[in-house]
């Protein structure tokens, strides 16, 4: 029985993180999908908008559970009893980073594995970064994010500002 945990900011999720969360459901036995809140990183949408808005999303994958990551990933991994980390890959940036990532957490856990998903050619330039850009100028969202995450995102503006 594998259990694999996919962690992230997920600020908000997009269809980018939605297909990788689909294609790792199909090679774990259980998925976490895990979010972690940086102090050091002002968001969007604070860790239980995004805990609610991805337990939306993935309601139909019954082997996705969604959870909020406390403390260091491979702490949080080996707790959960996650053998591996799966994590998604755009570009050779995405790779540089999430190699380093990679060689610490299992330097820190002994055993636990990364895996990467190449993001699939049509969410290669998606990012939470660009779907919080183009909400600020009243952008159309629906390419990019489920209409459960459009619709929050909408009414958190509306309502905040
Ligand atoms: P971080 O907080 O590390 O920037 P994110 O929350 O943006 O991470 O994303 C979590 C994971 O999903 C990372 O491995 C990231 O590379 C991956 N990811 C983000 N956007 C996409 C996308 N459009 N397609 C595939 N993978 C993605």
């Amino acid at each position: 029985m594998l259990k694999a945990i996919y962690p992230g900011s997920f600020d908000p999720v997009t269809n980018g993180h939605l297909d990788i969360i689909k294609r790792a459901s199909v090679l774990a036995d259980t998925l976490i999908v895990g979010v972690c809140g940086n102090p050091n990183k002002k968001s969007l949408l604070s860790v239980d908008e995004r805990l609610e808005l991805l337990k939306e999303v993935t309601k139909d994958l019954r082997n996705v559970e969604v959870m909020r990551v406390d403390g260091m990933l491979g702490e949080f991994a080996k707790k959960v009893g996650a053998e591996v980390i799966v994590r998604g890959i755009r570009d050779i940036s995405d790779f540089a980073d999430e190699f380093q990532r990679a060689i610490i957490n299992k330097q820190l856990t002994g055993d636990v594995e990364t895996i990467f998903l190449a993001a699939s050619p049509e969410n290669i330039t998606l990012s939470s970064s660009a779907v919080r850009e183009i909400l600020a100028f009243n952008g159309n969202l629906d390419m990019f994010v489920s209409e459960a995450v459009k619709n929050k995102l909408v009414e958190k503006i509306e309502r905040e500002g």
